[in-house]
């Protein structure tokens, strides 16, 4: 499938949020595994959901996506069911 150059910019960012959603969990799970501190691990967790509802939204109908899913070109939204990467223009 070809995507518009608009579509492969929106693919890589999601496919580095993908990342940096798992590193702030990751780290999450660390403070409190070595530093008990329960608190930052709540902080951080909201932190990620928050940005993920923020930032991990369908480009057509804006509603929040599953970070856990793998994204590719011809990934489709669950709820509008368009193309995410198609047709941004
Ligand atoms: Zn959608």
């Amino acid at each position: 499938m070809k995507i518009s150059e608009k579509g492969q910019a929106l693919l890589a960012k999601y496919k580095k949020f993908q990342k940096l959603d798992i590193f702030l969990l990751a780290l999450a799970a660390l403070s409190f595994v070595f530093l008990h501190n329960i608190y930052l691990m709540i902080a951080l967790v909201v932190f990620t959901f928050v940005l993920e509802a923020k930032v991990y939204v369908c480009p057509h109908c804006k509603k929040k996506l599953d970070c856990r899913r793998r994204v590719q070109e011809d990934t489709c939204c669950p709820h509008c069911k368009k193309y995410m990467f198609k047709d941004l223009d």
